[in-house]
């Protein structure tokens, strides 16, 4: 199983020893309240732990090495209560390697207009420090993340919650291993690319093993193991045998249990948290790992067909972002498959030839069992359903030669206007913002792939953040996306990306 860990963030407030004694004691005290607000908002997926005030050079250069050296610390948030002179951050700052947020809010919301005085003036001047305290990361071309406003308030909670989660995604980046069973399809273009540079700019370990291999721990499951799993599929789906006998029906279904088990067992026994496989690359597999890829989804792996290493790797970055998150309504692995150009109702039908993660599914989810259109095995066992309806970001992750581009399409997900009987796989159908028509032409001209990472759970803001920690170019398709504009967005994105 995959585990995760207890993360915390750190809350550093920043002053300097001008102020006195007694003000350096409120400082540490907004502060510790701030941290205990925060925490018990119930908003925070993670703790957030109090540090005493960084005031001089090498009590902040100390702080942020051990923040580096913090297997648990995500991150740091930042607040300047008062003033703190900006060359005293540098070499903290150059030597940080963890991910920031800048928190710019205030200790009091409203000006005490009765009572105010200069004591007060130096004690609450965030409005002035933080401005110092800005200018320093812009000058070191360094990234962070900057919240502004009352930190009582609601949406500056959502905010700091929202940008945790991105920086478990920064942070658990380099963690994500891909096990590739077989390499990408023969003659595909955007499903490839550079291994080594993804490993470079995401920390990525992306391995590739005789399928063979895998096939051995498969084999080597216990009747046992898989009659207990069988138990499992009965308790929790609905089995449509569509004229197929029982006996056959359940031997299929039990291929599928057998390989869930070997590759869970594999996976583990390897520490990867993502797969590829290939339908043309089975070895000695009876079937295409079909509702045994999906159930691994569902536990949390990344997967990508046909190779396609670097869409497993997004969709599991994807479900560490939102692992946790209440309410979840799912991550997925997609693919673009046929469009509905009626007038009105345009939008594009997703599925997978079976690997589509039941997380997504809107109620009930059956097992159907029928031949695949290609390949040489028996007819796959796969979870059948439809997928939920709302906002979701579909992504797509292309190497460009040069440089990776994220590719970030704001879609609005859809029941189909009729049930579709002979289909026999899980699906999707979504409309890109602002329109299939704007939305596709964009994402064809951004060179988006046809397999997306999806989630209902992030925003584009999140995705952009974690793109911009990565150093590298996000586009986004949303409703304000027009056609010359994001040309010219490109061609821009061309020269500052430039090496
Ligand atoms: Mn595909």
């Amino acid at each position: 199983m995959l585990k995760r860990k207890q993360y915390q963030f750190w809350f550093c407030a920043g002053s300097q020893d001008l102020y006195g004694d007694e003000c350096l004691e409120h400082v540490a005290a907004h502060a510790r309240q701030i941290v205990d607000e925060l925490n018990a908002s119930g908003k925070m997926p993670f703790e957030i732990v109090w540090k005493p005030t960084l005031i001089t050079n090498e009590l902040i250069r100390k702080t942020f090495n051990e923040a580096n050296m913090d297997e648990n610390c995500a991150g740091i948030i930042t607040w300047m209560h008062t003033f703190s002179p900006a060359k005293s951050w540098i070499l903290g700052l150059q030597e940080l390697r963890k991910p920031l947020l800048h928190l710019h809010t205030q200790f009091n919301q409203e000006i005490p207009y009765d009572a105010i005085d200069m004591d007060f003036m130096n004690e609450n001047q965030s409005a002035h420090g933080d401005r110092e305290f800005g200018h320093i990361f812009s000058r070191l071309n360094k990234e962070r993340k900057i919240v502004v406003g009352y930190y009582r308030d609601e949406d500056v909670q959502d905010k700091i919650a929202s940008w945790m989660s991105t920086a478990i995604g920064v942070i658990e980046s380099s963690h994500i291993r891909v096990m590739r069973v077989a390499d990408n399809m023969r003659n595909v273009a955007v499903t490839d690319g550079d291994k080594v540079e993804a490993q470079i700019r995401f920390g990525w370990e992306v391995d590739a093993y005789p399928v063979n291999e895998i096939v051995a721990a498969v084999d080597a499951v216990s009747k046992g193991d898989i009659d207990a799993l069988m138990d499992e599929y009965r308790s929790r789906y609905q089995f449509v045998l569509e004229g197929r006998d029982e006996k056959e029906f359940m031997e299929h279904l039990a291929v599928q249990a057998g390989i869930e088990i070997g590759f869970e067992r594999f996976l583990e026994a390897k520490n990867y948290q993502a797969i590829v496989t290939h339908f043309g690359d089975l070895g000695g597999l009876k079937q295409l790992p079909g509702l045994a890829i999906q159930r691994l989804m569902e536990k949390g792996y990344g997967f990508g067909a046909e190779g396609d290493w670097k869409t497993a790797a997004m969709v599991r970055l994807m479900k560490i972002m939102t692992e946790g998150k209440k309410d979840a309504k799912g991550t997925s692995f997609l693919e673009d498959y046929t469009y509905n150009l009626v007038p009105g109702k345009e939008g594009i039908l997703q599925a997978h030839m079976l690997e589509v993660c039941p997380t997504i599914a809107d109620g009930a989810i059956t097992v159907r069992e029928k031949p695949l259109s290609m390949g040489n095995r028996e007819d796959p066992a796969r979870l059948v359903f439809t997928a939920k309806e709302g906002f979701g970001i579909a992504t797509s992750l292309i190497d460009l030669g040069d440089r990776f581009r994220l590719i970030i399409n704001e879609v609005d997900c859809k029941k189909t206007e009729k049930p579709m009987p002979n289909l026999p796989v899980a699906t999707s159908f979504w409309t890109p913002r602002p329109n299939l028509k704007v939305g596709a032409e964009a994402w064809i001209l951004a060179g988006g792939a046809h397999h997306t990472a999806f989630s209902y759970d992030l925003t584009t803001e999140q995705m952009c953040d974690w793109a911009d920690y990565m150093g590298i170019e996000a586009v986004v398709i949303d409703a304000d996306t027009q056609i010359r504009q994001f040309k010219n967005e490109l061609r821009f994105n061309s020269l500052y990306f430039r090496k």
